[in-house]
């Protein structure tokens, strides 16, 4: 069962394949173009989270390893922030067509080390295709803007100028669409960028590389390197590094952002999340009670869009019946299993964590209307796998509300009317996504506008926008002032410069010094 996945050095032609049964592979770095063996002698275990075999190494790179990928990326933005826009969007067509080509490769990785299903898998390599694919644009997402004769004989015109070296910080839970919210942005917009992804699961990243190599993209523009804090506090704190991207969890969130921030570097950090969803006794009972048990218990409820809070509104509490004999229904299994609804969670850390929240709720006087606690998944006995589960009646204090469970948990309460739930939502800290199931237009509405929450969904679950748009979670799921991809992205990786220009033909030169602020 367990085949690992390596990149062969220097690789040409498609994705190289090292299958490798028995013998355990260690991760390369991507330094200036190639894949190199980290000499560091601390290795952090990658296991098979639905089996809990150690399928690969990842080793915590050197600071000598993290100083060559920021030099590699600061010689690479001399030549790179001067290539011209058409050579990057060649790049990145071509790099769009090559991730297409290798989608369920990419997919299969993402199953064996994350653990999610091989569909859920192929989502998450498409949402992050959709960023490359919005970049192919990038000939007018780049346009400056100009005005001419503001003055007589002067001109405004604005660019956006690339910042220089970049960095991505990633979670485990989207390896491969995350990376894709912040590599190509950055490098579409002339710069270069040093990628730390997350050292649960990094294989994804990886085989990115080895299509970013073939794109045409140049040694030295996209650099990877691994590890946890060390690196992290690396990037944090380097002269070079102009920027920081992240995506992850609160704690490691705020603290990047401070330190970051600190250091006079821009930064971006999405964050945590508690999102609700709202059910209205006039909506389509059919469709909103799908959605809901999708968006709640899929990928294992390791989605910082999962719905995890449903708000059921007046009669609409009629339904939770049914809810609890859909969430039932779901399949647990190994991600390649066909019919696999939802797999396991990422580590048995993460599963602990689960239970205690679950038993907090139960604890704290929650109703436990499904019980996923004790499930075992046949032939995958040492798996990290938890069923879907309700709780019901769950109070605010609580700490199964108060804290992201982020597992195939859905925690539930009664409300008396839209207003209500509004209430409970906008008290949440979090901002990161919401959603009404409803037929009556002026509820909607109401809700889209009252709703203190950065992403709202109507009659749709999981409201990511597309990257024509960007991902704007508000409030305590983000820290920064531009987005993730879209508009957001492009102005995050560029600095907007002006110019003010006057060109005189009959050359007529003031007579004395003007020492009048200028209009
Ligand atoms: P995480 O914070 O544990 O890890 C994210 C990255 O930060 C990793 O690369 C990790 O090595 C590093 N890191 C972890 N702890 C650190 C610390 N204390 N100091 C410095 N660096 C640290 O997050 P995760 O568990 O990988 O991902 C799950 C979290 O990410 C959830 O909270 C989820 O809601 C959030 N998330 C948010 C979004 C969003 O767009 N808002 C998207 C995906 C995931």
């Amino acid at each position: 069962r367990v085949i690992a996945f390596r990149q062969a050095v220097g690789s040409h032609g498609g994705l190289a394949r090292l299958y490798a049964t028995g013998s355990v592979p260690t991760q390369k770095l991507f330094i200036n173009g190639k894949f190199v063996e980290s000499k560091s002698k601390k290795l952090i275990d990658l296991h098979n989270p639905a089996t809990n075999e150690v399928i690969s190494r990842i080793p915590e790179s050197t600071p000598d390893e993290m100083e060559a990928a920021v030099s590699a990326a600061k010689t690479a933005f001399q030549q790179w922030s001067q290539s011209t826009v058409l050579t990057r969007q060649q790049c990145m067509l071509k790099l769009q067509s090559l991730i297409k080509d290798n989608l369920k490769d990419l997919a299969k990785n993402i199953t064996l080390e994350q653990g999610k299903t091989l569909v859920d898998a192929e989502g998450d390599v498409m949402r992050g295709l959709q960023v490359v694919e919005h970049c192919c644009s990038i000939t007018s997402l780049q346009l400056g803007d100009t005005m001419h004769n503001v003055s007589k004989d002067m001109d405004l015109l604005s660019f956006r100028t690339p910042l220089g070296v970049c960095a991505g910080i990633t979670p485990f839970n989207f390896p491969a669409m995350i990376p894709l919210w912040m590599f190509p942005v950055a490098v579409v917009c002339g710069n270069t960028m040093v990628l730390k992804p997350s050292e649960r699961d990094p294989g994804a990243t990886m085989m990115l590389m080895e299509l970013l190599k073939e794109s045409g993209i140049p040694d030295g523009v996209v650099n990877v390197i691994h590890g946890r804090h060390d690196a992290v506090n690396f990037i944090c704190d380097h002269p070079d590094i102009q920027a920081i991207s992240f995506v992850g969890s609160d704690q490691a969130g705020q603290y990047i952002y401070e330190r970051g921030s600190k250091g006079g570097k821009r930064v971006q950090s999405n964050m945590g999340a508690k999102n609700h969803g709202v059910i209205m006794p006039d909506a389509n009972k059919e469709n909103a009670l799908n959605q809901l048990v999708g968006a709640a218990f899929g990928a294992a409820g390791q989605r910082c869009m999962a719905l995890s809070t449903a708000v059921f509104v007046g009669e609409s509490k009629q339904w939770i019946p049914e809810l609890i004999e859909r969430a039932k229904k779901l399949k647990v299994n190994e991600g390649t299993q066909p019919g696999a609804d939802l797999g396991p969670l990422i580590s048995p850390q993460a599963k602990e964590r689960v239970l205690e929240l679950v038993q907090s709720g139960v604890d704290e006087g929650a109703e436990l209307l499904l019980d996923g606690r004790d499930l075992v998944v046949q032939g995958y006995e040492k798996g990290n796998f938890v069923g879907p589960t309700v709780l019901h009646h769950v109070k605010p204090s609580m700490k199964c509300y108060t804290e992201e469970i982020f597992g195939p948990v859905l925690v539930s309460m009664e409300v008396d009317t839209v207003e209500e739930a509004i209430e409970v939502i906008n008290k949440n800290p979090y901002g990161n996504g919401t959603a009404i199931f409803t037929t009556n237009g002026a509820t909607a509405r109401k809700f889209t506008m009252d709703a203190d929450v950065g992403q709202i969904g109507v009659n749709v679950p999981i409201p990511v926008p597309l990257p024509m748009f960007s991902f704007t979670g508000s409030r305590g799921s983000f820290r920064g002032d531009s987005n993730f991809y879209g508009k957001g992205g492009i102005n995050f990786y560029t600095q907007l410069k002006t110019v003010t220009q006057m060109w005189r033909e009959d050359d007529v030169t003031s007579t004395k010094p003007a020492t009048a602020f200028p209009v």
